[in-house]
């Protein structure tokens, strides 16, 4: 009987288990996770106030009941600790587990600001529903909340927290939210709306130090401000878990790399989700996860299956400013157009032949995103 192993509990990691099962109704499949194995929406995280989801409820499976839909075992809480090619055999915190066919589903971790240790024992992070648990428990009977990072999912939990009651500041290097993935008219639209909402803004400026203060702490800032606050939330971005490939002998660019199929430099072994960068594209969100599980699973059952991406746009969860964007590719050289009216902000990336390859738009502009996806060419075809 064949062993297919996965690491990761994740959205990725779930839909392979899914997709295989539909496929091969014998295979040995074993799911390892570090963290509890629950199955749960992450993007929901971000949200979760405005949902008006109680925290217990934002899991809609345990491990046990994913073990059983997927008629195989959820190793949950059990950490990989080392990879072995050779030997196809997985190092983890239950002892070894040998493998025929291996898929890495790892995800992605938050990157960390370089502060002092003191410093970053006053800061948590939300990037799983665990994290997200002991956030909602600090939170209770607290009032103000800073965020560390203007970028896709600090603009988000500013958002949730400003509408769920709280005093939201939001500190960040750049000198508008959303920096790196909106044109300056849509950022601005952006800023302003949140501002609106309540949101505190502490722009072009870095963090110096956090200090303990009462019960909450004292942010020092590099532009020599400083505030407090009850808590503090990091979002300064996520990079992917690449540290078990890249000591294994994968081959490691930005994600782990893997080629259309989903294959890494090691032929027995899959990634996908956060972790992977498919063909030099990295995509950390939901939408290209469906894809590629079918594909891994077509390729573990002996298919010759390929991915193809269509443009997928992302759609910012910030109510008071409805926004969708998709970024240009990273190598294409072209121009923004930005356009705005009372209904909202249209800024079209278009490239040097006049193609249109990115576009960021906001309010009732975000009506458009589907028609202008369909105008630009598959990013992997
Ligand atoms: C707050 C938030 C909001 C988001 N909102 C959106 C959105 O609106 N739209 C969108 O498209 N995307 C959104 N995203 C991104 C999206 O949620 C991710 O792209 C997607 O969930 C990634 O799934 P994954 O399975 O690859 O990774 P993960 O869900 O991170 O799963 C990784 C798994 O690997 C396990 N693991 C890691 N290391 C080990 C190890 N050594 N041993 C064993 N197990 C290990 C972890 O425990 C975990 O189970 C959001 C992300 C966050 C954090």
């Amino acid at each position: 009987m064949q062993s297919i192993v996965i690491v990761g509990s994740g959205l990725a990691g779930y839909s392979v288990a899914r997709e295989v099962r539909k496929r091969d109704k014998t295979a040995r499949l074993v799911v390892v996770s570090a963290d509890d194995g629950h199955f749960y929406s992450k993007p929901a995280l971000s949200e979760a106030f405005r949902l008006g989801a109680p925290v217990a409820e934002l899991s809609s499976r345990s491990a046990e009941a994913m073990a059983a839909q997927i008629k195989g075992e959820v190793w949950s809480d059990t950490r990989v600790t080392q990879l072995d090619l050779a030997d196809h055999v997985l190092e983890t915190s239950r002892g070894r587990l040998g493998y025929d066919r291996l898929v890495l589903a790892l995800g992605a971790e938050p990157v960390r600001l370089p502060l002092d240790a003191a410093s970053l024992a006053r800061v948590l992070s939300v990037n799983d529903l665990c994290d997200y648990r002991r956030f909602r428990a600090a939170a209770r009977g607290r009032k103000v909340v800073a965020i560390l990072g203007a970028g896709l999912i600090g603009c988000e939990f500013a958002n949730d927290l400003v509408h769920a009651g709280f005093a939201v500041k939001v500190i960040d290097i750049a000198g508008l939210p959303l920096n790196r993935l909106l044109p300056a008219a849509n950022a601005r639209c952006m800023h302003d709306a949140l501002q609106r909402a309540g949101v505190d803004w502490h722009l072009g400026t870095g963090v110096e130090r956090i200090e303990a203060k009462g019960e909450g702490v004292r942010i020092l800032c590099t532009n020599g401000d400083a505030f407090d606050a009850d808590l503090v939330l990091s979002a300064i971005g996520l990079r992917p878990r690449t540290a078990l490939a890249r000591a294994a002998g994968l081959a490691v660019a930005h994600g782990i790399s893997v080629d259309a199929g989903l294959r890494t430099s090691d032929p027995q072994v899959y990634a996908l989700g956060d972790c992977a960068q498919v063909d030099g594209l990295w995509l950390p969100y939901i939408a290209p996860i469906g894809a590629a599980a079918k594909v891994v699973a077509a390729n573990l059952a002996g298919e010759a299956a390929t991915v193809r991406y269509a443009p997928m746009p992302v759609v910012v969860k910030t109510p008071a400013c409805p926004s969708v964007v998709c970024p240009p590719p990273i190598d294409v050289s072209g121009e923004w157009h930005t356009e705005s009216d009372a209904s909202g902000v249209q800024s079209l990336f278009r490239d040097e032949a006049g193609q249109l390859r990115g576009f960021a738009l906001n309010g009732a502009r975000t009506e458009c995103a589907g028609a202008l996806a369909q105008a630009m060419p598959m990013w992997l075809a």
